[in-house]
């Protein structure tokens, strides 16, 4: 009887005081990278919401409203006119992705290193392709060049449409943080596959997708996330989309 009454006194304990704490290790993302090819700019998810399942992470806004960065819990949005915002809680992405940052390994990077370099560099540190894995990268960059995306107004144009005229932006002798990730290949047609980088200055003025990159004096952390949860869009046009096609070719049209 004793016996019964502690096992039901350990049971209640652990339901009610002792919650597993939340895993930090999931890779959360908005929609799909294809749903965003055909041109589903709607915001479906707050900024609020979003912040809830990381505070490290990339993205776009509501409309195509340029580029997201998420970095220390705090969204910046690189505009096509080069600045950065600060948009509210209530503000919309139609595709995101984060995580909560906590750096696994790191790498110290000396010298220049081209794009192609860094990203074999990095590799060569995350050898498990078949995991995600999010990359912060700090310090100083001889040269970077990056992109952003001008807002979109409905109909909207599909992505290849909007980056075919794309404003580009050049940065020389600058210190900042690139962050993004890398996912394996079998996330085709959901999430951009291979390295997908965005920057940021350390002064916050500046920043975009990654097209080049030239390291100085850098350090790389890198941060493995094995559990992946989407959350896809509720309504009438993502549920009629055509998402069916092999949309890999276009995904590298607009990354590039
Ligand atoms: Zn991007």
């Amino acid at each position: 009887m004793r016996r019964w009454w502690f096992g039901i006194a350990t049971a209640l304990l652990t339901f009610a005081g002792c919650a597993a704490p939340a895993d930090r290790d999931v890779l959360y993302q908005t929609s799909t990278i294809n749903a965003l090819l055909e041109g589903l700019y709607d915001g479906h998810v707050a900024l609020a919401e979003l912040l809830r399942h990381g505070d490290f992470g990339i993205g776009t806004f509501d409309a195509l409203d340029g580029e997201m960065l998420v970095l220390d819990g705090c969204v910046y949005q690189v505009r096509a006119d080069g600045r950065v915002y600060r948009p509210g809680p209530e503000a919309a992405t139609p595709f995101a992705t984060v995580t909560f940052f906590d750096a696994d390994r790191t790498l110290t990077l000396d010298g220049t290193l081209d794009l192609a370099e860094l990203e074999a560099l990095l590799d060569q540190a995350a050898p498990a392709r078949n995991v995600p894995v999010a990359v912060r990268i700090t310090g100083t960059f001889a040269q970077v060049k990056t992109r952003s995306v001008p807002r979109q107004s409905r109909p909207y144009p599909r992505l290849v449409d909007v980056t075919a005229r794309q404003p580009t932006f050049e940065f020389k002798g600058v210190a900042g943080t690139i962050v993004g990730f890398r996912l394996p290949e079998f996330f085709k047609g959901l999430n951009v596959t291979g390295w997908h980088l965005h920057f940021l200055t350390s002064d916050r003025t500046g920043g975009g997708h990654v097209l080049e990159v030239e390291t100085e004096k850098a350090r790389a952390d890198l941060d493995e996330t094995p559990s992946v949860f989407i959350a896809l869009p509720r309504g009438g046009e993502f549920g009629k989309a055509d998402l069916s096609k092999d949309r890999d070719a276009e995904v590298r049209r607009v990354e590039k």
